[in-house]
């Protein structure tokens, strides 16, 4: 018999590692202080977009983000089955819009390291940017056209993921409440104690508390380099044209919805745990919007919303066991990207579940939780 699991966090890291854990046939229980999906994964514009965020080079991050994008139609086809609910993953392809002749040099570098791992980049000329998507400003002088990217729907990516691990016979335990204790080692495996869910005991547990890791340091005898980041993001309703590709600027990126809606996001900032939106942090994203489609300048978004990233110090997610507690495998700190990282985070926590860690290890180490440790961080 496989050992028991426990995860702790029910954003879609957390779910999903429970949904392809429960599918290898672990008994796994999810511990959720609030709402499955209440947090920064039913925020997110849910695009799946490793070209565009990333202008490096071809770093592990980045590597890690194509293999996640790669897994990313098996995934959904897995979720919707076993759901029986649709995410609206949608293979539109992005347009990275350069809107100054000097905006292009740096597109042009990042298609051509960019283009040996296989996407049919294009450069596409102001005239024929007009006609893919006749709403954008005519000061748009040229952009970069990527065919592989696409998006999801990331709230009701959550909700079918919820559905999908119950259906499985994930044991689902939502209001938990705060984090008492957490005791790990010998023969008890783990013991998690919440506030309102009281103890729950297993052999092997998956951290995946989002922004809140970094809180739990002291609990996890290490401390964990995560802190949140606020991004605020907004939603026009009715808009008197089409927006038929994920849509980056240097200042914003736009994304439309099977229910018609344009998702402009999102800002970063630091604000502690404070999920506000404010006048600053959306004005900008409706200053941009004007900017690029004209026609949105005289338009209020309908919808104005913020979420925490759960943010490390270079970005990268910490995804490993911890030193402490090595039956306690680490899966945070996604940062701006864990929506498309969540297949492939899932597929490594269940590695490591399996015992199979060896299968990643040189791929996940850049993302061991101590990397950090002798910054004393
Ligand atoms: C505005 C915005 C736009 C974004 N857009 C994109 C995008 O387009 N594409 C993309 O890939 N990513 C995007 N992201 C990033 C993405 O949303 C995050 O990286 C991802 O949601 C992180 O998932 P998570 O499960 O780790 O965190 P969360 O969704 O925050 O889940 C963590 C969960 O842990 C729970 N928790 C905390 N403490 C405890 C505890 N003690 N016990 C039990 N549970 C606990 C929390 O309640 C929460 O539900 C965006 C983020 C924001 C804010």
């Amino acid at each position: 018999m496989k050992p028991s699991v426990l995860v702790v966090g029910g954003g879609i890291i957390g779910l999903s590692c429970a949904f392809e854990a429960s599918s290898h046939g672990f008994a796994v229980t999810v511990l959720e202080r609030e709402n499955f999906g209440g947090q920064a994964s039913g925020a997110a514009a849910g695009m799946l977009a490793p070209f565009s965020e990333n202008a490096e080079g071809p770093d592990a991050f980045f590597r890690l983000g194509l293999d996640s994008l790669r897994l990313y139609p098996e995934w959904v086809r897995r979720v919707e089955e076993a759901s029986g609910r649709r995410v609206e993953f949608l293979r539109t392809g992005s347009l990275q819009v350069a809107l100054h002749e000097a905006d292009e040099l740096p597109l042009v570098r990042r298609s051509e390291w960019q283009r040996p791992f296989g996407s049919a980049f294009e450069r596409v000329s102001g005239d024929t940017l007009r006609r893919l998507e006749p709403g954008l400003t005519g000061a748009a002088v040229s952009a970069l056209y990527c065919p592989e990217e696409c998006h999801v729907h990331a709230p009701k990516l959550v909700e079918a993921l919820e559905l999908a691990c119950l259906r499985v016979g994930v044991r689902l335990v939502a209001q938990a409440g705060e984090l008492l204790s957490v005791e790990a080692g010998g023969s008890s495996g783990v013991r998690v104690t919440a506030s309102a869910a009281g103890r729950h005991t297993a052999e092997l547990a998956v951290w995946c508390a989002g922004a809140w890791s970094g809180l739990h340091g002291e609990r996890l005898g290490v401390p964990v380099p995560v802190h949140p980041i606020r991004g605020q993001i907004c939603a026009y309703r009715s808009m008197p044209f089409e927006v038929r590709h994920m849509i980056f600027s240097s200042q914003a990126y736009w994304v439309r919805k099977s229910d018609g809606s344009l998702i402009c996001g999102a800002s970063e900032d630091v604000s502690g745990f404070d999920k506000s939106v404010t006048a600053a942090g959306i004005g900008r994203l409706v200053r941009w919007s004007g900017k690029l489609f004209p026609s949105l300048r005289e338009t209020e978004p309908a919808h104005r919303w913020a979420g925490l990233r759960p943010a490390t110090l270079d970005g990268w997610p910490l995804l490993g066991p911890l030193p402490t507690m090595p039956n306690v495998f680490l899966a945070t700190g996604h940062y701006r990207n864990g929506i498309l990282l969540s297949p492939a985070t899932a597929a490594a926590a269940c590695d490591w579940l399996e015992g199979r860690a060896d299968r990643t290890a040189g791929r996940l180490a850049p993302f061991s939780p101590e990397r950090f440790a002798s910054q004393g961080s």
